[in-house]
This record gives structure tokens, sequence and C-alpha cells, in this order.
């Protein structure tokens, strides 16, 4: 008979019963049951507080990328990702731009767009024009929801009106332009979108639907650049193929979401490590992208009079310093502390470096080597580990299957076996 999964009061239940009725579900062993409750630096009271039906925490791997040189200062990288390479890459990416001073960032002030819908209005354009009159009202509304961020210089600061024509017909949708300070800001936003529907209903006379924050946050940009000298990067030859590398991805969207994939490699590593929202980063990040109608590359790469190599980087990057899970998961904190970022823009704009850092390394990987030698020599290293490898009999057993260009599971037992044998 198939169990079921629907649970009355689950989310009422202690954590662990909750784990409990999973380990029945699943048939889980004791020894995976336990494991489960090893939580780590995350206590699971902890974790309990922090998201529903909460069983465990998820460890995945915080390595740090160095030789990071932004705006002339150094920078320690703290970056959680499940995928190897990545802190490698992004450190000697960042090592060859420090060659040519190393990055140099730039962002707008931390503005997110608040969007209200109204719908069933006969006379939009109308409509419209009214809630331009009642402008400064509406802004009062919103900024009396939130008086700590008014009073850190934050808050509710402009708004517009758009009609959109859709297939159920023409719809209002004021946007509130929202300073968030230090906060990513989707919750101070929603507020305040929640607070002024009522209003907007009252003087357009349209019915309110959705009052959310848009993660299309083009008024929340991050940019940075850097110059790497041709010698760094390995000569001239290779700074045409990554600006040929650049060029497919600006001009094919199969190539441009691989392309945005490796830049969000970096960025979202960091964004993670800090407890951000990395769902609102790459909702941005793809948007963005696709900003004109074709979707595109979100980094450019040049070469400049003299053949060196230049990057540059602008995308949407909503992250906070505060509020959220920021400050309450104690390795965010220490990641915070490590970056030694002093405000959201700042950390905006060291995540956009690291994204350029990525997209670098992988450009040069695939233009200079192919990117699959260095990658492969670390995945054959997972799977002889998966194998059953251990101690040196995982050098041992990946180098064969590198050297075989043979990397699966299959191969790596046979050469465990092997090698169990003659070591007999
Ligand atoms: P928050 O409400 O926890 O913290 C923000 C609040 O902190 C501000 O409203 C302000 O009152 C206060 N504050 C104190 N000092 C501040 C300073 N220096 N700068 C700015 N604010 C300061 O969190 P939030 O940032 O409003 O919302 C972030 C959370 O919302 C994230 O957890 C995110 O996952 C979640 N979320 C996201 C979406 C989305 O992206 N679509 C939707 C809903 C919720």
């Amino acid at each position: 008979m198939s169990k079921t999964s629907t649970f009355t009061g689950f989310y009422k239940l202690p954590l662990e019963e909750r784990l409990r009725i999973v380990k029945d579900f699943a048939n889980l062993t004791p020894e995976e049951a336990s494991l489960l409750k090893k939580t780590g630096a995350l206590p699971l009271e902890l974790a309990d507080r922090m998201i529903e039906n909460v069983i465990s925490a998820f460890p995945i791997p915080l390595g740090i990328a160095v030789n990071f040189l932004i705006n002339k200062r150094d920078y320690l990288i703290p970056m959680a990702i499940e995928e190897p390479s990545v802190v490698a890459a992004a450190s000697y990416a960042a090592k060859m731009a420090r060659e040519g001073g190393g990055f140099f960032t730039t962002s707008t002030p931390p503005i997110m767009i608040g969007q209200i819908q109204a719908v069933g209005i006969k006379d939009p354009h109308r409509a419209r024009m009214t809630v331009h009159t009642h402008k400064e009202d509406i802004l009062k509304k919103a900024n009396d929801q939130d008086p700590v961020l008014v009073s850190v210089g934050g808050g509710a600061k402009d708004l517009d009106a758009k009609i959109i024509h859709t297939a159920t017909g023409p719809m209002l949708i004021t946007e509130l332009h929202v300073d968030c300070r230090d906060a990513m800001g989707a919750n101070a936003v929603n507020t305040m979108a929640e607070a002024v529907a009522p209003m907007i209903e009252k003087i357009t006379g349209g019915r309110i639907y959705l009052r959310i924050i848009s993660n299309l946050a083009t008024k929340r940009l991050a940019r940075a650049y850097a110059t790497i000298p041709k010698e760094a990067v390995g000569g001239e030859e290779v700074v045409d193929g990554i600006v040929q590398a650049y060029q497919f991805a600006a001009a094919d969207s199969y190539r441009a979401a691989t392309h945005n994939k490796g830049i969000l490699n970096g960025a979202i590593a960091v964004v993670i490590a800090t407890c951000n929202d990395h769902r609102a980063i790459e909702a941005g990040a793809h948007a963005y992208a696709a900003r004109t109608g074709h979707y595109t590359a979100l980094s450019s790469w040049e070469k400049n009079q003299n053949g060196d190599l230049v990057g540059s980087l602008e995308m949407p990057m909503a992250v906070g310093t505060i509020g959220g899970a920021v400050r309450t998961h104690p390795i965010a904190k220490i990641a915070l502390k490590i970056l030694g970022v002093k405000s959201a823009n700042e950390l905006a704009e060291v995540i956009t470096a690291v994204g350029l850092a990525q997209n670098l390394g992988a450009l040069r990987a695939l233009a200079h080597e192919g990117i699959q030698r260095g990658h492969m020599r670390l995945h054959a290293r997972n799977i002889a580990i998966a194998a059953g490898a251990a101690d040196e009999l995982v050098d041992i057993v990946s180098e064969q299957m590198v050297k075989e260009r043979k990397i699966r599971m299959d191969r790596a037992k046979e050469i465990i076996e092997q090698q169990r044998k003659t070591r007999k």
C-alpha cells in the first residue's frame, strides 16, 4: 500500500516527531536519521524558527576566494557552493584582474519597485493621472508603514503608473520606488504596497489584485569592470578568443544562458554565503538579460587599444546586510564580517565583481585550454569517492579514469577492485 503524504498539523508537531514521520515514510536508517540531526553551526532550534516543517539543516561547502582587489581594497570572498572549480576559478581570475589594478565598481541607490495592480478601470488614462495627482499622499501612507527605514534615510521616494494591455483588458500598474538602504527590502516594499492599495483603489475606481515587489530591480543596479593585461590572460590570442566567446553569447541565447550561469556561479555563491535571497537575484538577472526582448549576455568583453582585455558587468543586485535571514544565520554573520562590507551597496558591488571574475575564469578556460580538462579531474575525484575510494586511492582512481577518458562509476569500481587485489 502506498504511504500518504497528508499529515494534518505537521507543522505543529515537535521537530523530533516530524523527523520520525519522515524516517518511517522514507525508510531512513537510524544512521541517516541521526545524520539529519547534525546541523553544525546552524542549531536545529534556530533552523526551526527560520522556515516551516524543519527536520534538519542542509550543509554545503563554504570556500574562500582570494586575490580580490576591488576599488583598491583587498577582500576575502566567502562562497557557499557545491560545485567544484568555482572558488579556484574566481581566485585565479581575481589574480589576473589584479595585474590590471583589480575591479572597479559603482551602484545606483538601493531602490526597489513595488507594484500595485488595478483592473476594471473604464478610463485608465484618467486613473493614471489621478495616481500622479495623489503622489504625495500615497508616498506618505507608504512611509508611515516603516519609520525605521525612513529614519535611516530610506523609504518610498517616488512613484510611477503605467497602463498595460492584457488579454483580460487594460490594467493600471502603480509602481512605488522604495529606497531600501541596507535591506533587500521585499518585506518592507510588500508592506507598503499593501498599505497604499486601498487608497489607489479609491482614487482610480479600479479593483486591486496584486501588491508585491518586482524582482526585476532595474533601479537597483550594481556594476563592475576590470582591465586585464594581455600578458596576464595568456596573450592577445586568448584576448581575441574571449572576445569571440562573448560575441557568441551576445548573439545567441543558448550560449548566453550558460555565459550568465557562469556569472551567477560566482555571484550566487556569495549571495548564499551571506544568506541573501538567491532566487531574487537569479530572477532579476535573467529578466534583466532579456530586457530588450532578446535574452543576451549580462557582461561584455572588449579588447582595448593596447590589446588588453576589458570586462564589464551590470546587473540588478537586491541584497541586504540587514533583515531577512542575513542577521539570523550564524555563518552568514561571519561571512559578512570576513567581507568587511559596510553597506548593502558595497555588498552588491563586491558580488558583481565576483560575478565578473567568475565569468572571466570560465571564458579564459573555454577559450584557452578547454574547460573540460580541469573540470573532469575534479569530477573524476567525486566519482572515485562516490564509488568507495578513500585516502590515496582517490587520486589513483581519478587519475586513471582521466587518462582513459572514462569517468564513470562502473569504471571507478573496477579500478578500486583491481587496486585492492594488487595490494593484498
Ligand atoms: P526585513 O523586513 O526583515 O528587514 C527590513 C527592515 O529592517 C526595514 O523595513 C527596516 O524597518 C529595518 N531596518 C533597520 N535598519 C535598516 C537599515 N540600515 N536599512 C534598511 N532597513 C533597516 O527584510 P526585507 O529586507 O524587507 O525583506 C527581505 C526578505 O523578504 C528576504 O528574506 C526575502 O527572501 C523575502 N521575500 C522576498 C520576496 C521576493 O523577492 N519576491 C517576496 C517576499 C519576501
